[in-house]
């Protein structure tokens, strides 16, 4: 990794635990596999990865990068009706953008389909497979429960020179879907569903996306997970919790072909609150139209975070301080927001920029006078110099920051009151103005000249600073805030729409920023001072016309659950 993480020494982590990391130094210990480390990342190109993916990338690229190994990214196509070319180019992308590097180590499942033949050709051949007439729902039927035993099937012992037969007219096309699966001939009584004859290969006739109408079997996850580990040499099969019932399948597989067997290993998924990561409500999302494509700022997915503004560093640093653990847990979504906000107050500018504009006309300022006052651009890093920003005789604050009739710890601005704004000076509040409707349109203020930033409060006592924007100069544009996908706090629970926030996007059409905004580029970052993280939308902004997103409010949640935790 080049970039160094962005953690302070104060809130330097104890190091989370990864028991994958300890096996790993056991097994380099004990001379496994020569030393050699070797894992994958296997996405199913059926969707855009998300951020639970993104723990998965991390912990299989990081271990290879830490014990100076290797990690392959394979795309586990096994299933043509779902997947597509457009997954592959956002899945590529995405794992680079984290920051890791597969080398010319790109593979498909698919690359295999001839090998994962001829081996279920030899599996038949040692009496350890045979093809199955039965429906899907008579299979299911047949299997038993957890507490019964399943049945035998009918075909199950069908001569070896039927099943090579059957299994090659598979192949060719004679049979619709569904009419015949090959199944491999274990145990109809063990305890482990698993291993009641599992189904290997099934009947699809559809294109797939790379080998185009070239089959129509295709290997189930069981029969081509494995074994395309076993031929890329992988020595440590990370994956989830769910495959751990599998596991007995995928050694009794690599055992019976007598092939090189790597060590399969789970780990807890990675849950969020307020955040959906079932890649099928992802898709129900996107088609639904529910959201705007895979990559709206509010979607969980990687390409969904980087558009809101979040940095790989940080999603990086996040996936290190879960840690990696056996047990199932859901971490907050609010550390994630930590991670970030880490990262982006040592880097990001301040600027202003006022998102919900209020007029202030400064009855004793010049009318034509316009000055250029210093502004620094971030106090976390002197070396970032300064600017200058125009001051004039009308201005917008937030409307937020004026109360006609404020409660009594509102330091902002009231009737009669002063507020400091920020780099200029000390102004105070002499009349509300409002229209026919009762609401206000305009403040009437006075500036103190003596109270210029940098010199004396001219013994004046101000609690509030406000951030401002000068009308003439203010570059107006679109801001986008948004708010949790689900107003759920565990939404994979309820199904959508039940489980949406309404308010997910806030679109202010009307705001009014600092004129050096008008010059940043798509992909930039700021803070917007008071108002949090913002970046310019690399789909919607325009040379000289940017739009900005929301990447994250400065309120720190995360630090008041760990005060209170
Ligand atoms: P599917 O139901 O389509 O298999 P999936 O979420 O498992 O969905 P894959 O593309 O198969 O998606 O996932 C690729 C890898 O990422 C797998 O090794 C999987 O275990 C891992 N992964 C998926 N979701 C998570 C998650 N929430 N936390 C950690 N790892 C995950
Ligand atoms: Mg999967």
């Amino acid at each position: 990794m080049n970039d160094p993480k962005s953690k302070s020494e104060d809130e330097e982590h104890v190091a989370p635990t990864n028991f994958i990391h300890k096996i790993i130094e056991e097994d380099i210990a004990a001379g496994k596999n020569d030393g050699r480390v070797h894992t994958r990342f296997p996405p199913e190109p059926n969707g855009y990865l998300h951020i639970g993916h993104a723990k998965s990338i991390c912990l299989n690229f990081g271990l290879a990068e830490q014990f100076g190994g290797k990690c392959n990214l394979r795309f586990d196509d096994t299933n043509p009706v779902k997947e597509e070319e457009e997954f592959v180019h956002s899945i590529r992308e995405d794992v680079k953008w984290l920051g890791f590097d597969w080398a010319d180590r790109e593979f498909y499942a698919s690359d295999y389909f001839g090998q994962l033949y001829e081996w279920a050709i030899k599996l038949i051949k040692d009496g350890k497979a045979y093809v199955e007439d039965l429906s899907a729902d008579e299979i299911r039927e047949y299997r038993g429960t957890l507490s019964e035993p399943g049945k035998n099937s009918p075909h199950r012992d069908r001569p070896v020179e039927e099943n090579l037969d059957l299994f090659a007219r598979m192949k060719k096309g004679e049979f619709p879907d569904g009419a015949k699966v090959l199944r491999a001939k274990i145990d109809m009584a063990s305890p482990n569903l698993n291993f009641r004859d599992p189904v290997l290969y099934r009947i699809l006739h559809a294109e797939h996306h790379r080998t185009g109408g070239e089959w129509c079997i295709y290997p189930m996850y069981d029969w081509a997970h494995g074994q395309s580990d076993s031929i890329e040499g992988i020595t440590h099969s990370i994956c989830t919790l769910e495959f751990e019932d599998h596991r007995p399948l995928y050694d009794w597989c690599l055992d019976t072909l007598g092939v090189y067997h790597p060590r399969q290993y789970e780990f807890a998924r990675l849950n969020i609150t307020y955040t959906v990561l079932s890649k099928r409500k992802l898709l129900q999302l996107v088609t639904e139209k529910i959201v705007n494509g895979w990559d709206d700022p509010r979607m969980p997915t990687i390409s969904g975070f980087r558009r809101r503004g979040f940095t790989a560093a940080a999603i990086r640093d996040f996936c290190d301080r879960i840690g990696v653990a056996r047990a199932n847990s859901t971490v907050d979504l609010a550390l994630l927001e930590f991670c970030l906000r880490e990262e982006l107050n040592k880097t990001a500018p301040r600027v202003m920029a006022v998102l919900k504009p209020l007029k202030i006309v400064l009855t004793n300022y010049p009318e034509d006078q316009v000055e250029q006052l210093e502004a620094e651009n971030n106090p976390e890093q002197p070396e970032a110099g300064s600017r200058q920003i125009p001051f004039s005789r009308e201005l917008y604050i937030e409307q937020e920051d004026f109360m006609e009739d404020p409660p009594k710890k509102f330091f902002r601005l009231a009737p009669g009151k002063e507020v400091r704004l920020k780099h200029a000076y000390i102004i105070k509040c002499e009349e509300v103005v409002k229209n026919d409707a009762g609401e206000i349109t305009e403040l009437r203020c006075v500036y103190i000249p003596e109270t210029k930033s940098g010199q004396a409060n001219a013994g004046m006592k101000v609690k509030g600073t406000l951030h401002w924007v000068s009308a003439p100069h203010a570059y107006e544009t679109q801001v986008r805030l948004y708010d949790n996908l689900f107003s759920e706090i565990e939404p994979d629970k309820i199904e959508i729409p039940g489980s949406l926030n309404p308010n997910s996007l806030e679109v202010l059409a009307d705001c009014k920023l600092e004129p050096s905004l008008k010059d940043a580029k798509a992909g930039d970052r700021f803070q917007f001072l008071r108002m949090g993280y913002f970046i310019a939308d690399v789909k919607d902004s325009q040379p000289g016309a940017p739009i900005f997103n929301r990447t994250t409010p400065l309120r720190d949640t995360w630090a008041k659950v760990q005060k209170k935790g």
